[in-house]
């Protein structure tokens, strides 16, 4: 996950409640016969490159990049905008 702000794209009101979605994968075995799930392994996540991220105002889901260019498009209101004016 990239250390940036996010803004979300779809209710535009929401920069700070999110949730990541991870990919994970457990191994299991399964009896042939019953169907019965057996040995189940521990998760291991999944490299994912870009991670989803959830809004949590609006649910709205998109890859971390909509969030990020989103923000960058609408700074936050009260960003200074003259980098000089501190
Ligand atoms: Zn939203």
């Amino acid at each position: 996950m990239q250390d940036k702000p996010y803004f979300c794209p779809n209710c535009r009101s929401n920069r700070v409640k999110f949730s990541v979605i991870s990919n994970y994968a457990q191994r299991f075995m399964k009896d042939a016969v019953t169907g019965a799930v057996q040995d189940f392994s521990e998760p291991e996540q999944l490299d994912s490159s870009e991670p989803t991220i959830q809004c949590l105002v609006c649910s709205f889901t998109g890859n971390e990049m909509r969030f990020v260019k989103q923000a960058e498009r609408e700074p936050r209101p009260g960003a200074p905008i003259n980098p000089n004016y501190m």
